[in-house]
């Protein structure tokens, strides 16, 4: 089988062909960062690492070349910077490196390159004299404006229409617009506001613009995906769209293929049944989480659902996660003896993944090889703990030492109190107190704690729930 994508301009899966198979592109819309990033955040870039993955697990590692933005200039970041009295840029670092920290932990690759809107600036400036030459966009009264007009495509992508998109534009349309659908390129700076220089006066990009500048200067036209979540479809990449094409091509239509060929977008995680939102105050951070569970049950119950699909972010998912991982882990401590003898992913699980990123097919394929694990004579076992390895670390999954995964499956307070116990268990031996250091086994087995001793020591692990041993 060969990887088919959901495309939604096509509205639907089509082969993946890239451009060039030696230089195959990914775009992804990332954060703004003036905050913590909520769990909702962090289902782009869990869905796209995985398909980052696969695409270089199919065309080579050095192959793939995925950008990953950071939106560094915002009313947000700015209102931010002005209640704590410091630079943009202090703020936004601040929030870059802690969102790099938790995606990380997340198990999430390190994008190919990371740009950000401020150091693109030039090319951001470069882009709009293009279009303006073009007739594609025009200045008025400071601003510099697409003229969604000049491109019959528009529209294309989201599937609407230039006259509903005028007939839904709110009466209060700025006045220098000459069509209530034309969007900003580059506006003037509030007081207090960063600000740069540009033929148009000084001011700064719209949001929009930044992506297609970015897209061209890291990767070039056309890239083969771009994604981000669905609500970036309108306005967004529509905009990303005209305005990249008509920057490359001139407006003229039948170029709507030549800015980005598969254009992928994951569904919303909700909260309660409303959508997670910093305004709606129900978010759940990425950053508060990873304190208390691991990244990788985070990551886990991320990719349990379809990722076009709505996902219900809920306690009961992530506990239910943790569980799978347990069965997964627990299949895998059970054949430490056992010598793996592939290092390949399986094919069903891999004919998953391919069928545009079938992730839930994919864990059942994970549990099925887990079975095989416990069931199968010497040779399928050993054939079976190589597929889960590879499969597992395709998906990023399973790639810790399992009896890391069953401690550090235990909550801090959990851990802390069996570590003392141990540790009182050795003084009591060291006195030949042996009554206590009976008592003291005794009651980490209660804990479900099984100890080892070895000649450097006693290790510890949990017992998964579903083991029958003893
Ligand atoms: P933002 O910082 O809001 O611009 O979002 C960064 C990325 O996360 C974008 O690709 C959004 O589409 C995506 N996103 C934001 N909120 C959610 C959510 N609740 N569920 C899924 N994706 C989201
Ligand atoms: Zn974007």
């Amino acid at each position: 089988m060969s990887l088919n994508l959901y495309d939604t301009m096509a509205r639907e899966k089509r082969p993946f062909v890239p451009v060039d198979p030696k230089r195959v592109t990914m775009y992804v819309c990332g954060p703004t960062v003036y905050n913590y990033a909520h769990i909702g955040n962090a289902r782009p870039v869990v869905v796209f690492d995985v398909l980052f993955r696969l695409l270089r697990h199919t065309y080579g590692e050095e192959a793939v070349l995925y950008a990953a933005n950071v939106t560094d200039v915002d009313d947000k970041i700015n209102a931010k910077a002005q209640a704590e009295g410091v630079e943009i840029d202090v703020i936004t670092q601040r929030y870059l490196d802690i969102y790099n920290r938790d995606m990380a932990t997340l198990g999430a690759l390190a994008p190919t390159f990371q740009p950000r809107a401020t150091q693109t600036m030039d090319a951001i400036i470069e882009m709009i004299g293009r279009l303006v030459d073009k007739g594609a966009a025009y200045a008025a009264e400071g601003h510099v404006l697409f003229s969604t007009e000049s491109y019959p495509d528009y529209g294309q992508l989201s599937g609407r229409s230039l006259d509903d998109m005028i007939a839904g534009a709110r009466v209060d349309v700025a006045p220098y617009k000459r069509n209530a659908a034309d969007f900003v390129l580059w506006k003037p700076s509030k007081p207090g506001e960063p600000v740069w220089d540009s033929p148009w006066g000084p001011g700064r990009p719209g949001w929009h613009i930044e992506c297609s500048a970015m897209i061209e200067q890291t990767l070039g036209l056309p890239i083969d995906i771009h994604g981000g979540g669905n609500d970036l479809i309108f306005p967004h990449h529509e905009n990303e769209l005209a305005q990249g094409v008509c920057a490359a091509h001139g407006c003229e239509a039948g170029h709507g293929g030549d800015y980005a060929r598969y254009w992928m977008h994951n569904g919303f995680l909700n909260f309660g049944s409303e959508k997670m939102s910093k305004s709606l105050g129900n978010v759940v951070l990425v950053h508060d989480l990873v304190a208390q569970t691991p990244g990788e049950a985070v990551r886990w119950a991320l990719l349990v659902g379809h990722y076009r699909a709505p996902q219900e972010w809920s306690g009961e998912l992530l506990e239910q996660a943790r569980k799978s991982l347990d069965r997964l882990y627990g299949a895998l401590r059970r054949c430490a003896d056992v010598t793996a003898s592939t290092d390949a992913p399986s094919s069903k699980f891999l004919a998953a993944l391919e069928d545009d990123l079938n992730t839930a097919q994919a864990m059942a394929e994970l549990f099925a090889l887990a079975s095989t694990i416990e069931t199968g004579d010497d040779e399928a076992r050993a054939q079976a703990k190589g597929e889960l390895l590879a499969s597992g670390a395709l998906m990023g999954f399973l790639q810790a030492d399992p009896e890391a995964w069953f401690q550090g499956g235990a909550d801090p307070e959990l851990k802390a109190r069996v570590e003392a116990l141990i540790a009182e268990r050795i003084a009591a031996r060291t006195a030949k107190d042996w009554p206590r250091a009976d008592a003291i086994r005794d009651e980490l087995n209660a804990l479900n704690v099984v100890v080892m001793d070895s000649a450097d020591g006693a290790t510890w692990r949990l017992r998964e729930p579903s083991s029958s041993e003893d």
